[in-house]
């Protein structure tokens, strides 16, 4: 956790879960495990959010919500599916209304495995997302760093 320049805040929404990984989410979040020695924050605002965090499937009713809160968080930003129904909607992804896990909408950088997903796994799995939120920290100031010397980010004078 050295590797943090900054505490990491986390968005949680819950897509179409049936709450257990809810609960486990919430969990993390209590003096029990308490992520909030690691500095990470649970925020309401999109726009505040480095970690997007979702439990349970893509639906009719959530898919664009889904998409919504994911475009308000800014770059760099990483997301973290908990549990097997927002991995890939689980013993829900046969209903009617149900499109499967969330990487159907948005690109996922974490799995968390469970059902429901345990708080050492969900612990374990937004530690590992915010190995992989640094190294986009890192490539998009390079690419910055190169725009701003005329050069294009894949190599080669612009
Ligand atoms: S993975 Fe299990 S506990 Fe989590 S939302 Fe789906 S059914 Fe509920």
């Amino acid at each position: 956790m050295t590797f943090l320049k900054k505490s990491p805040w986390l968005l949680h929404y819950d897509a179409s879960s049936c709450n257990g990984c809810d609960i486990e989410v919430l969990a993390c979040l209590t003096p029990l495990y308490d992520v909030e020695r690691f500095g990470i924050i649970n925020t309401g605002n999109p726009k505040h959010a480095d970690v997007f965090v979702v439990t349970g499937g893509v639906n009719e009713q959530n898919r664009e919500v889904i998409r919504n809160i994911y475009e308000q968080i800014p770059e760099p930003k990483v997301v973290v599916a908990v549990g097997i129904c927002a991995t890939s909607g689980g013993i829900f992804r046969e209903c009617y209304n149900m499109s499967g896990g969330i990487d159907q909408l948005i690109p996922v950088d974490v799995y968390v495995p469970g059902c429901a997903a345990r708080p050492e796994s969900i612990i374990d799995g937004i530690v590992k997302s915010l190995e992989i939120l640094e190294e986009k920290r890192i490539q998009m100031k390079e690419r910055a760093r190169q725009i701003k010397q005329g050069r294009s980010p894949g190599g080669g004078e612009r």
